[in-house]
């Protein structure tokens, strides 16, 4: 990848993380503060509150992964490793960068992982409960 490219990338992720930022640190605390001007909980405002946190983290828990890879992405292009395949080392390719620019693999094997870790849960759950079985 030539200079102007990773030029290009730095900037696009630069931009993402700071968008990820506020995102990311943001909703949890809004959605704290709109429940803390309830009255006080009865059982059923209980359950919804607990429903709403859990939904909460999830959300935060998301953007947090985003948060993660667009770090890693970053760390990859100072190094040097950036757009470089981490299964086959091939090139990831320019135009797949563009849309996932923190992507560390090239779409074949994308594809590939896909299929593996789809077959790969099906083979833990499997002989998880054979562990369990086993006890
Ligand atoms: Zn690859």
């Amino acid at each position: 990848m030539n200079k102007e490219m990773l030029q290009y990338f730095s900037e696009v992720l630069n931009r993402q993380l700071l968008d990820a930022l506020p995102e990311a640190r943001g909703m949890l605390p809004g959605l704290l503060d709109a429940l803390d001007h309830r009255e006080p909980m009865d059982e059923v405002d209980f359950a919804s509150h607990q429903y709403s946190q859990e939904f909460n983290i999830r959300i935060h828990r998301h953007h947090h992964m985003k948060f993660r890879e667009i770090l890693a992405a970053i760390q990859r292009l100072s190094d040097g490793e950036y757009g470089i395949c981490e299964e086959c080392g091939d090139e990831i390719g320019v135009d797949r960068l563009k849309v996932q620019p923190f992507t560390t693999v090239c779409l074949a094997c994308r594809r590939q992982l896909e299929m593996l870790s789809g077959a790969g849960s099906k083979r833990m759950k499997r002989s998880s409960s054979q562990g369990m079985e086993q006890m």
